[in-house]
């Protein structure tokens, strides 16, 4: 029970005993009214109800001696008279605690209540670190603006995302202007350094006792002029325009799988380095094989005959098919194990393939085949073969 409903409760008055009282009185005052107030002897009576839950939470504190010093305690610091709070201080606390039925002090609180504070705190780190406000990230004062990183996604073939293949991506985004190569300035000009800031892109501003830096005005903290801008990009060093990039996916990449590709993002402003291409893998399913982990599953039909003799089957893989012995006797269903033909892994090696025999039954047979397969039950009877070992009452 929260401390708060302690304060709240007089469980001496309940039990109609002194706060001074014996843990012995404490019992037999609780059992009196237990007696009286019990839901058996007051049938349909919710105000007797009522009281017995309160009787009873009221024991259940002060018949334990350590809870009950608890609950003393409590009263004595936050006082009696049934209240939190009024006017005290402690309202915050109490709010805390009527939200979130828990207690102890909310932080926020003490920031809401001073929001004039906050604010100015918002506008001071508005002003040091998001210059560029929504126009994207702050510029990084002194070093040209890395480009944006690029998300992307693909859709990959069950066989190429098993085996790895390099694919182009189409990318509509900013790239380095081709005309003036990312510089901004027209081509036959260079931009300068910039004067008020001597190139570093960043300014001292004084205010009260502080020194802020900033990023220069002139230049947007960049460190340089353009005065000719480039007339393709308008000096930014930066053009949208499509291009194509070979994605080389590795092999073994599963579905679902990020695959960072380094600097093949949006490329930087006035030739500040490209940041980086994010592909998400998207992997088709495969006609023959499933994939659990870095082993392939294939289902593999067989013959009866096949399994009860034995033969050398030729499976496919992902790459050359490969004969597989099935040994006389194997049970359908049983799943065989070719190490290393599964998906490659990217510390090298590989993982298996696991064939699993499902016998196929012939829909229709000729005349001779019936003719064997009669014979052969023939056979198999008389050699006392019974495949339902007797359970079916045979
Ligand atoms: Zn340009
Ligand atoms: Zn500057």
């Amino acid at each position: 029970m929260a401390q708060r409903e302690w304060v709240e409760q007089d469980f001496y008055k309940e039990l109609g005993v002194s706060s001074d009282a014996s843990q012995d009185d404490i019992k037999k005052a609780y059992r009196k009214l237990a007696r009286e107030l019990h839901p058996d002897a007051n049938p349909d009576n919710a105000k007797a109800e009522e009281r017995f839950k309160r009787v009873s939470e009221a024991h259940a504190v002060l018949s334990d001696p350590a809870k009950r010093k608890e609950y003393d305690e409590t009263r004595r610091v936050f006082g009696s008279s049934g209240r939190f709070g009024a006017g005290s201080g402690f309202a915050g606390y109490g709010g805390a605690a009527d939200a979130g039925g828990n207690q102890g002090f909310s932080f926020s609180d003490i920031f809401e209540g001073a929001s004039g504070a906050a604010g100015g705190f918002g506008d001071l780190f508005e002003g040091l670190f998001n210059r560029g406000g929504a126009a994207g990230p702050a510029p990084t004062p002194s070093r040209p603006r890395r480009g944006s990183d690029l998300e992307s996604e693909i859709t990959l073939g069950f066989r190429d995302a098993t085996l790895g293949v390099t694919t182009p991506i189409t990318l509509t985004s900013p790239s380095p202007c081709t005309t003036c190569h990312g510089s901004g300035a027209k081509p036959g000009t260079s931009p300068r350094v910039c004067p008020q800031c001597n190139g570093s892109g960043l300014i001292s501003r004084n205010q009260g006792a502080f020194s802020f830096s900033e990023p220069c005005p002139d230049c947007r903290g960049t460190g340089s002029i353009v005065d000719h801008p480039c007339p393709d990009c308008t000096g930014t060093g930066v053009a949208v325009r499509t291009r194509t990039v070979n994605v080389k996916i590795p092999p073994g990449v599963a579905d679902g799988q990020r695959i960072r590709l380094a600097g093949q993002g949006q490329a930087g402003m006035r030739g500040a380095p490209s940041g980086d291409l994010f592909v998400t893998v998207h992997v088709g399913a495969d006609d023959v094989f499933t994939r659990t982990g870095d082993d392939l599953l294939v289902t593999l039909p067989v013959s009866f005959s096949e399994l009860a003799l034995g033969a050398t089957v030729t499976v496919p893989t992902l790459e050359q098919p490969v004969g597989v012995k099935i040994p006389a006797g194997t049970p359908d269903g049983r799943t065989l194990r070719v190490r290393g033909r599964g998906v490659p892994k990217r510390a090298g090696g590989a993982g298996d393939l696991l064939v699993k025999v499902t016998v196929a039954v012939p829909a229709k047979l000729d005349d001779r085949a019936r003719e064997a397969l009669r014979s052969y039950a023939d056979a198999e009877r008389e050699s006392g073969f019974d495949p339902r070992g007797g359970w079916a009452g045979a």
